[in-house]
């Protein structure tokens, strides 16, 4: 285990979340689309992996796909947690919703935090991409692993460093198959990975 590794705690207050409809079905959509290409989904092993989050318009909370969620093509409602509150250092995050929000969501926020015109964002996995992009595109130091504050610290510093025109994606090194993109919505954080997974996928 890394020195100085902060276990992380998720304050989770289970109580049912409403998502707007219409929000509601574009992350449906959003996301659906991300599972068909196995983008998002469930290890062998019955892990699940990837997310998608999408801000609030009025504060700083979020609403992202909760953990364990990996496996359904489709969503309800109740597999969403809206994150209201998390501290880097602490490794820690305030949600609600029926299912709780994963360790994830913290580099999620970090992204949020560095670049205020980020409405989405969305975490993927996937070993071949991951490859062709490290450190092809921004990457996080290898020796930073997930789930610790040292990523949510390393996104956050690669997502101010990236100049205007550059693509919104961030491979994250220590975590292996791990990638994220974001976009002022959902649309465009989605077609930023998948337009890169149909670009390399026949190189
Ligand atoms: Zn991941």
């Amino acid at each position: 285990m890394t020195e100085g590794y902060i276990k992380f705690q998720c304050n989770w207050v289970q109580k049912e979340i409403r998502i707007q409809e219409e929000l509601f079905q574009a992350l449906e959509q959003e996301r659906s689309q991300l599972f068909k290409l196995g983008l998002i989904g469930m290890y062998p092993d019955g892990i699940g992996y990837g997310n998608i989050s999408v801000k609030s318009a009025e504060n700083k909370t979020f609403i992202i796909t909760g953990s364990a969620t990996g496996q359904y093509a489709h969503l309800k409602q109740s597999h969403f947690a809206s994150v209201s509150g998390y501290n880097f250092e602490e490794n820690s995050v305030t949600c609600e919703g029926m299912t709780r929000a994963s360790a994830e969501s913290l580099t999620h926020a970090a992204v949020y935090e560095a670049l205020p015109e980020v409405g989405a964002v969305v975490h993927v996995h996937c070993l071949w991409l991951w490859e062709k992009l490290l450190n092809n595109y921004p990457t996080t130091s290898e020796e930073i692993e997930y789930g610790t504050p040292e990523m949510a610290y390393a996104v956050k510093n690669l997502s101010c460093s990236l100049a205007p025109k550059q693509k919104k994606v961030i491979v994250m090194g220590g975590h292996r198959e791990g990638i994220l993109a974001f976009g002022r919505n959902l649309k465009e954080a989605t077609s930023t990975i998948i337009n890169l997974f149909n670009q390399n996928k026949n190189d």
